[in-house]
């Protein structure tokens, strides 16, 4: 009795492992999601989409992307981390991945451990703007404003997660400062917003600020890499201008819930890779002044290297600048 069961289990494991290799050799049969944290037209939606496109070529499937809204990014990485490990729903985020830990008390998810990594993608620069009538015209001048009139003055991010709240935080605690906090949905918002002249400061990556710097739009006063960028090589950093060491670089890895099977893992890992060879891609990634990482980087356990190291980076700083909810 007891080996009839045993073969019994031992058939159902086979054939279980036959339809999960089965499901994965036919993978993708239907469109995919690709959830992007920020709300659409902003820098992580940007690079979400022109990746997607040409995904969708390679894959032969849509890959659908998705705003899931709010909270600085953790809204949607809490939902993706309960999704359906089916192979039909990603995940796209940047920096923020590593540094929800910090700034939460209490997270609805772990990022190293809810997860499965694919890849890393690419690194965006920021840039510190203004609104056009913002008086400083040099970032001395606008150290010199913002610290003599701090109380009057607010910063737009999209909240408590979003790297544009990351490098609001940096500079006020490089300028030993407070202003207000306006919180967005994403930086498309609060771009419309500081082109409307209702925000004063906006911190935010190149993916999407370049044609507003570009075409006069807005006041602005250095990148926050720790050199000098290609796309824009007459634009100072800000470590150049004084504040040492500022630096907040935007990585972006892609995520799918954990227990999606390895064979569909290891596809999409594949159809990441093509993509960013993709002469479509590569040029457009380089218009908005995104690098595109290197090949020796583009394996799921250096993403899951990176993730870590981030974490472990940006826990002191952001303890140290006291910022985090509960
Ligand atoms: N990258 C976010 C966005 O795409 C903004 C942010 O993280 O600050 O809106």
């Amino acid at each position: 009795m007891i080996s009839r069961r045993i073969w019994a289990a031992a058939a159902f494991g086979v054939a279980f492992a036959a339809s999960a290799w089965g499901q994965a050799a036919n993978w993708p049969t239907r469109p995919i999601t690709l959830v992007v944290p920020f709300a659409a037209g902003g820098p992580t939606d940007v690079v979400a989409r022109t990746l997607g496109a040409s995904m969708t070529r390679t894959l032969g499937q849509t890959v659908v992307v998705e705003n899931r809204l709010g909270a600085g990014g953790t809204i949607a990485t809490a939902a993706v981390a309960r999704a359906n490990p089916d192979g039909y729903t990603f995940f796209i985020h940047h920096t923020g991945m590593a540094t929800a830990p910090a700034l939460y008390r209490k997270l609805p998810f772990n990022p190293l451990t809810d997860f499965e990594f694919v890849s890393q993608a690419v690194e965006v620069p920021m840039t510190l703007l203004a609104r056009k009538d913002f008086p400083p015209n040099n970032f001395p001048e606008f150290a010199a404003y913002v610290k003599a009139n701090a109380a009057k003055i607010n910063l737009a991010n999209a909240g408590l997660g979003a790297v544009s709240q990351l490098c609001g935080m940096l500079l006020e605690k490089s300028l030993g400062v407070k202003v207000t906090s306006v919180p967005f949905q994403g930086t498309a918002p609060a771009m419309q917003a500081l082109l409307g002249g209702q925000v004063d400061i906006l911190c935010d990556q190149t993916t999407q600020t370049l044609p507003q710097i570009k075409g006069g739009k807005v006041k602005f006063y250095g990148v926050t890499t720790p050199a000098r960028i290609k796309v824009m090589p007459e634009a100072p950093t800000l470590a150049e201008q004084g504040l040492k060491g500022f630096e907040v670089v935007v990585w972006h890895g892609i995520y799918a819930p954990k227990g999606t099977p390895k064979p569909i893992l290891e596809k999409m890992n594949a159809a990441v890779r093509t993509a960013l060879k993709d002469p479509m891609v590569v040029q457009r990634m380089a218009e908005m002044g995104a690098e595109i990482v290197p090949d020796s980087q583009l394996t799921p356990e250096a993403l899951q290297v990176k993730l870590k190291t981030e974490i472990d980076k940006w826990g002191p700083i952001i303890k140290a600048a006291g910022a985090f909810a509960d």
